[in-house]
């Protein structure tokens, strides 16, 4: 998929809604140990496959008693994201294919990703989940640099992605994503432009960038907050992701969006379901839906999501509904201007841009006035950020809505 030949994103028009929704996240929380920097709906605890599956179970029974997001005959995206999905074994995504329908998965454009850590990553998880249909794998490997993995938390060493790439490309899988992360702390010393060098080595097909930010609620907050832990310059943030963006350029990569960057037609079909508005289902404890006009999202805590999607245990559900609940934690309707504020943030984060025609003519000045500064470009009536705009991609987000409420 070449994202900047979708149109440019119009601001005052209303997301697209369809009926049913063909594309599907499924989370898989488990993880060995929790990496110093993680944020994300994690168990520490052993895999449990049969566990995992029996409470997606459960969820996709009680969606369908529910009748609000109902999924198509055929889906187009799946991608199963974690957490550690690679800690599932071979025979996850084999289980899951029987849960959400083999009927379901037949479309031979299926884009199936599932995330693995390479630590975990073994041969035979690479074939069963060749075999159960998985056609995309995004690897966590972040970097390459042993200090640098070890202060992350991380459990596979210096030769890890070389081993998973390895395997991956062995069992069949022809697009190959990698996770790194930028922006580390300075006294790790990390060579940045090395790990780079040796991604592209590996030849992936598509690469994810993320700088690192230190959430309150992690290890790293709380180092950081107590004084024991001090995050990069921001200097180095930005001259890491800038350095990235030319080498990857350079190497034949679009930059599609602010932190993915693909070989042409591999951009990750499923992310771009996220940033074109387009409806999906989360599964999952943590897991997020959206079907315009509402977002919901489900119970964080794995423990509770599955008592509740299963009905038992003190978080079970108590309304009445026979067996199995909702693991609804809560939902939001967007209003007009939610909307309006997501589909700038949504535009200005790819490469499709937003139109200017809908525009008040102060939002149009402002955008001029980026383009100016080398922020953004403008081509005809679209404009798009360029790499130094997407450094502040928030604050530009802001400062355009600003204009709509005058
Ligand atoms: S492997 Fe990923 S999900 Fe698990 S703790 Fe580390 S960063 Fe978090």
């Amino acid at each position: 998929m070449n994202t900047s030949a979708l149109a440019a994103v119009r601001v005052l028009d209303p997301p697209p809604v369809s009926g049913a929704i063909r594309s599907v996240y499924v989370h898989a929380p488990f993880c060995t140990r929790r990496c110093f920097y993680c944020d994300f709906a994690v168990k520490v605890a052993s895999a449990d496959c049969g566990a995992w599956l029996s409470a997606l179970g459960a969820e996709v029974r009680a969606l369908e008693r529910e009748g609000a997001f109902v999924l198509d005959d055929t889906l187009d995206t799946l991608y199963v994201g974690g957490g550690t999905p690679s800690l599932l074994g071979p025979l996850a995504m084999e289980g899951l294919l029987n849960l959400i329908g083999e009927e379901r998965l037949q479309n031979s454009d299926l884009e199936w990703t599932a995330e693995a850590n390479p630590e975990s990553f073994t041969k035979d998880v690479a074939i069963g989940w060749r075999c159960a249909g998985v056609n995309r794998i995004s690897l966590g490997i972040q970097s390459f640099h042993a200090p640098s993995l070890r202060w992350m938390g991380r459990l596979h060493g210096a030769d890890g992605a070389r081993d998973a790439v390895r395997i991956g490309r062995a069992a069949g899988f022809s697009n190959l994503s990698v996770d790194l992360i930028f922006g580390l702390p300075d006294h790790l010393e990390r060579d940045w432009e090395r790990d780079l060098d040796d991604t592209l080595s590996l030849d992936p097909d598509h690469v994810s960038l993320y700088g690192l930010t230190a959430e309150p609620a992690t290890p790293l907050g709380r180092a950081v907050a107590e004084g024991r832990e001090t995050l990069s310059s921001e200097g180095r943030y930005e001259h890491e992701y800038l350095l990235a963006v030319d080498r990857l350029t350079e190497a034949g990569y679009e930059a599609y969006e602010v932190s993915n960057f693909a070989r042409p037609g591999f951009a990750s079909r499923h992310n771009t379901v996220y940033w074109s508005g387009e409806p999906y289902l989360g599964l999952g404890n943590g897991a997020h839906s959206y079907r315009h006009p509402v977002r919901r999202w489900n119970l964080r805590d794995w423990d509770a999501y599955r008592a509740r999607a299963e009905g038992s245990g003190p978080h079970a559900y108590r309304a009445g509904v026979e067996g199995s609940g909702l693991p609804v934690d809560d939902e939001e309707k967007l209003d007009v201007d939610q909307v309006r504020l997501e589909r700038i943030w949504l535009g200005l984060r790819t490469r499709r841009g937003i139109s200017l025609q809908d525009l008040p003519a102060s939002a149009r000045d402002r955008a001029r006035c980026w383009v100016e500064n080398a922020l953004a470009v403008a081509e005809g009536n679209v404009v798009r950020l360029t790499p130094r705009g997407w450094l502040v991609m928030d604050r530009l987000t802001v400062e355009l809505d600003a204009n709509f409420e005058e």
